[in-house]
């Protein structure tokens, strides 16, 4: 297991362990995708002298549900993964995020969008139907609509009738200010991309970082609370890699560290497809039921009994 850090070195001069996390979303059940991510940060933790620190990524109030959050706390301790006590959960820290989407408001970098997704669809198809629309790392495309054009007035007249919106980031004038960004890179990205790896942030396009009802994204929630929580090794699938662009703006952005980032494989199932919440036969629970136990839970996903 390579350390990028070692708590501790030979000259004796004591540097501060890394900090690693595993941060599920309580949407659903754990599969061995999970496991293998959870085990990987907790023996990376282990072998570099690290500390290892749990994250609820709660702000979908809509599919988040405590007893799923419960379920990974079971599931976590049946692996045998211990973390630190004083677990983060991210919905009691949504007055911290509302802050931040106004640091950036009041920068001029955001605004309100009041197109609903289906006008968005409605608007990409009558775009495509002349001409390719550019799409995200994701294979989604690019926000099509009005509101960055929208006068002061119109938005605050919109906002007043109640109407939906979502505060997208200005990405033109978010990225002049940021400049050229990169991160270091420790793993692999889907393209085998490693080391210092350039940052293209605008291949995302105006990215919604709150929306009306929820005051935050995944984007934003995720570059604060690394930074609260002293995150030094960001471990996570490769399915993330490009979202990184995003983070390293934010940070930027927001005047917050960059980690180092480690982007680790999905697993896949037989067909070769990314393993999803709702597929029962890598369930850890339905595994755990058919009796297998946590160590050939290692083995399944490829990792070496502990030393
Ligand atoms: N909450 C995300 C997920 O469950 C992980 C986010 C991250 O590791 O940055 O996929």
């Amino acid at each position: 297991m390579d350390c990028r850090i070692k708590s501790g070195n030979d000259a004796g001069v004591s540097m501060p362990p890394p900090v690693f996390r595993f941060a599920p979303s309580p949407n659903g059940t754990l599969h061995l995708g999970h496991a293998y991510s959870a085990l990987l940060n907790a023996d990376l933790a282990r072998a570099c002298g690290g500390r290892l620190l749990l994250r609820i990524e709660d702000i979908d109030a809509t599919r988040c549900r405590p007893e799923y959050e419960a379920a990974i706390y079971e599931d976590l301790s049946w692996l045998g993964i211990a973390f630190e006590p004083e677990v983060r959960r991210q919905s009691d820290h949504l007055a911290l995020y509302r802050d931040a989407v106004e640091r950036l408001a009041a920068r001029g970098l955001v605004y309100p969008a009041f197109e609903s997704r289906a006008e968005i669809a409605r608007l990409v198809a009558a775009k495509e139907a002349v001409a390719p629309w550019p799409r995200d790392p994701d294979g989604a495309p690019l926000y099509p609509g009005i509101g960055k054009q929208l006068a002061p007035e119109q938005r605050a007249r919109l906002i007043e009738s109640g109407a939906p919106y979502a505060l997208r980031l200005d990405m033109a004038a978010a990225c002049a200010i940021a400049g050229d960004l990169s991160w270091h890179e420790v793993g692999h990205g889907p393209d085998g991309e490693t080391g210092l790896v350039a940052a293209r942030p605008d291949a995302w396009g105006d990215v919604v970082i709150a929306r009306k009802e929820t005051p935050t994204s995944y984007h934003l929630s995720v570059v604060i609370d690394d930074a609260l929580q002293g995150i030094t090794e960001v471990v996570r699938g490769a399915d993330l890699f490009w979202s990184t662009s995003v983070h390293r703006l934010l940070q930027t952005l927001l005047g917050l560290p960059a980690p180092v980032y480690r982007h680790h494989p999905l697993l896949r199932d037989a067909e070769g497809r990314k393993l999803s919440k709702s597929t029962g036969a890598t369930g850890l629970r339905e595994l755990r039921a058919a009796g297998v136990t946590p160590e050939q839970i290692r083995s399944m996903v490829g990792l070496a009994p502990p030393a």
